[in-house]
């Protein structure tokens, strides 16, 4: 796709306002950003008349934490997805892969939109409405419902409210006017206290078993990163039985803080052996770059991609792409 399929968000809601019928996907194992926006629009759309459900490749099911978010029912599982829709948006989702089973869905719609923030999104719709500037797609997607002129109501604004949260690291890298856009979707009625809480600090008790495990054999190289230190972590399948992705999720939170370490990485290991790999910087170093090294991607200071080998390799590959990572400015 060139760049003159990038729309700019008047354009992108015409045609979200022309649609009848609209599939909203986000990316697999999704977060509070895609799963809230692509719910946030929906709702929109449906108020409008249109026939809407969100859907994204997998799991079959919302994780248990944002839940809430769906108030309407929009969600259907992957696998109830019709093969094709007047209008599909893919929301969060930087690349067609990143959609899982999902993926063919884009070629076979006649119109595609893509709305989306992260820098290395490769434009795979029809229509690309790319803003890497946007701390959240939820923050496009405001604008969209104030282009559609849709009310933004509470069931919508805790949507946005979740996405926004999510991506600015509960408000620590939101823009001023990320604030404002807050600051509306607390007054059109969100508890924003308890939907975070929901979101991000509430775990059940066997989750400490699970982080004193992980976290006691967490590893400190100082002199890796250039010098400025790499800290990793690793959740082996035997350390994630019995809890939920959510928690396995929060590892990475907890590791990241860790001031003698300008990066780190937390290694999860998935059922068929391979690792899913969370990488943080703090502000120094890109480590997406690392990512994409290994075919994954993200942003500059949080980016993931999928590792194969022991762990010790996947570390080892990460140290290695450390060494020569470029600077996050
Ligand atoms: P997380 O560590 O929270 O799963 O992901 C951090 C960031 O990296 C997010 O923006 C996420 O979309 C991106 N990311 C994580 N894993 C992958 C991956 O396998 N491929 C790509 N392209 N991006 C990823
Ligand atoms: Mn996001």
């Amino acid at each position: 796709m060139s760049a003159s399929d990038q729309v700019d968000v008047a354009d992108a809601a015409a045609l979200l306002a022309a649609a009848s019928d609209v599939t909203l996907l986000a990316h697999v194992n999704p977060d509070a950003d895609a799963l809230g926006s692509a719910l946030a629009l929906g709702l929109a759309l449906q108020r409008r008349g249109a026939t809407v459900r969100v859907s994204f490749g997998y799991p079959a099911e919302i994780p248990a934490s944002l839940r809430s978010l769906d108030s309407a029912g929009l969600f259907v599982p992957a696998t109830d997805v019709p093969p094709r829709s007047d209008l599909l948006v893919a929301l969060d989702t930087g690349s067609v892969d990143r959609l899982g089973p999902l993926g063919d869905r884009v070629a076979a719609a006649p119109v595609s939109l893509v709305v989306d923030h992260h820098v290395s999104n490769t434009r795979y719709g029809s229509h690309n409405l790319v803003d890497d500037r946007a701390e959240a797609t939820a923050v496009i997607v405001a604008r969209l419902l104030d282009a559609l002129a849709v009310e933004i109501d509470e069931p919508i604004a805790r949507c946005l409210y979740a996405g926004v949260a999510t991506d600015t690291v509960s408000f620590r890298f939101a823009k001023p006017e990320t604030h404002r856009l807050a600051a509306r979707l607390l007054e059109a009625g969100v508890d924003g206290a308890a939907l975070i809480r929901g979101l991000m600090d509430s775990h059940p008790f066997a989750w400490l078993g699970m982080l004193a495990a992980v976290l006691g054999a967490a590893r400190l190289e100082p002199d890796a990163a250039q010098g400025l230190g790499f800290v990793h972590a690793i959740v082996r399948q035997t350390d994630s039985a019995g809890v939920r992705s959510e928690e396995v999720e929060s590892v990475i939170d907890v590791v990241r803080s860790t001031a003698e370490a300008e990066v780190a990485a937390v290694l999860k290991e998935t059922p068929t052996g391979d690792w899913t790999v969370s990488l943080r910087a703090v502000g120094r170093l890109d480590v997406r770059s690392v990512a994409v090294r290994f075919g994954g991607g993200g942003h500059r200071l949080a980016a993931g991609f999928t590792g194969r080998g022991t762990a010790d390799e996947v570390i080892a590959g990460i140290r290695d792409a450390l060494a020569t990572a470029p600077a996050a400015t």
